[in-house]
């Protein structure tokens, strides 16, 4: 596994050195509520290894993250009444890339939500977060 980046924010919430809702684990990833959500359940899907973005992480770890992905996504229609998902990664600066540890955005779309991509990123209530997380977990 490539070695921890000790300046990355998504390595220290794999390495529970910063709290993080966490809604799904496994031996490759982790999934993670975004603390400033574009909708209600908005996720992140993270493998465990570090890698700056899609050109660095490994096929196995990309193929890790989107099947966590696929499962967050159904819970999100299942459990929290979501229409659609929105799967979106970022790499690079000009692509919106601002954590640069690879990570897959799983965002719940509902009907007639206001969202429009790119959005203005602005934290959310973190009990609504915990709340929307638990529903999430497991
Ligand atoms: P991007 O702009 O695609 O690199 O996305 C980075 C995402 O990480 C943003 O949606 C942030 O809200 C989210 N984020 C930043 N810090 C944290 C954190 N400590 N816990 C959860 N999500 C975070
Ligand atoms: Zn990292």
């Amino acid at each position: 596994m490539a070695a921890a980046d000790p300046d990355c924010l998504f390595c220290k919430i794999v390495a529970g050195e910063i709290p993080a809702t966490i809604v799904v684990q496994d031996e490759r990833t982790i999934a993670f509520m975004d603390i400033n959500p574009a909708t209600r359940g908005h996720a992140l899907v993270v493998p465990r290894a570090h890698a700056r973005d899609l050109h660095e992480i490994e096929t196995e770890d990309l193929a890790a993250v989107a099947a966590v992905a696929k499962l967050v996504a159904a819970r999100q229609l299942e459990r929290l009444g979501a229409a659609g998902v929105n799967l979106l990664n970022s790499s690079g600066r000009a692509a919106w890339q601002t954590v640069f540890h690879f990570h897959m955005h799983v965002i719940p779309r509902y009907a007639d939500d206001p969202l429009r991509l790119p959005w203005a990123p602005a934290p959310g209530d973190m009990d609504d977060i915990s709340a929307a997380g638990a529903e999430l977990a497991q």
